[in-house]
């Protein structure tokens, strides 16, 4: 069924995340066993270095939260709320695999906030999925520019565009059918699936993309009006 599929997809989607929080939780535990060993040895920690543990510790917290959001299987709440705000925490959270990478996510912090209705979780597997199929295009490293606009019919458009490998005209027409994949250990799921939820918010997933030059991909959801966001997601 619909949602086994997606389940055993957001586990593999989990799986290849998990290598990148490690990395990410390990760089601010060095830094924080740094500070006990100095306070250790010298007891010389200051005021401005117990801020930095502090921040350090956010930091591990908000990392360890947003994957458990992304591997537990969550309950469906229809939410409206600034996707702008979703797709930076999301890419904080890849930034630890991208790096890795040698991949670049550059998503301008300033901006409008866009606001949409739907299911933030599912929404959010979707830019991971397209996120993830943009950086396994770039084996060598590279950008990866998104884009976030509101058009004057009010849809919230939103593009991921890589410098990858790119989809011949071909396999543009197999786009979205399950299993449909070119790599050795691919399941040929992710982009079904984000068809599916997309469609589900009434938007449309469409994919441009030149062999040798790069994909974009380019999300249209139905903009939402700021007053029905809830309080904690109004930021
Ligand atoms: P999987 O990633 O498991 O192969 P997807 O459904 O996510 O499955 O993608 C299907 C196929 O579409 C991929 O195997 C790849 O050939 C192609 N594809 C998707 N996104 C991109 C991209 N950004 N650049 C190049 N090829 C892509
Ligand atoms: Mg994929």
């Amino acid at each position: 069924t619909e949602e086994m599929i997606l389940r055993s997809e957001k586990l593999s989607v989990v799986g290849q995340l998990a290598a990148g929080v490690a990395h990410e939780v390990r760089n601010p535990l060095t830094t924080l066993r740094g500070f006990v060993q100095l306070q250790k040895t010298k007891g010389t920690v200051s005021q401005s270095h117990l801020n930095i543990m502090l921040a350090e510790l956010d930091r591990i917290n908000f990392i360890v939260s947003e994957f458990l959001v992304l591997a537990k299987p969550q309950v469906i709440s229809i939410q409206t709320f600034n996707l702008r705000k979703l797709l930076n925490d999301l890419v904080m959270l890849l930034d630890g695999q991208a790096n890795l990478d040698k991949i670049q996510i550059n998503l301008p912090s300033e901006g409008h906030p866009a606001y949409v209705t739907g299911e933030p979780n599912q929404l959010k597997q979707v830019f991971v999925n397209l996120l993830k199929n943009a950086m396994e295009a770039m084996p060598g490293g590279g950008t990866i520019a998104m884009e976030i606009e509101q058009n004057t019919q009010g849809k919230v458009i939103v593009r991921v565009i890589d410098e990858g490998v790119g989809i011949s005209r071909e396999d543009l027409q197999h786009l979205g059918e399950p299993f449909f994949s070119r790599k050795d250990t691919g399941t040929g799921l992710g982009l079904m699936i984000c068809q599916q939820i997309i469609s589900h918010h009434n938007g449309i997933l469409n994919v441009y993309s030149e062999l040798g030059k790069g994909t974009t991909v380019e999300v249209a959801l139905p903009g939402a009006a700021k007053r029905d966001a809830g309080e904690q997601n109004s930021e």
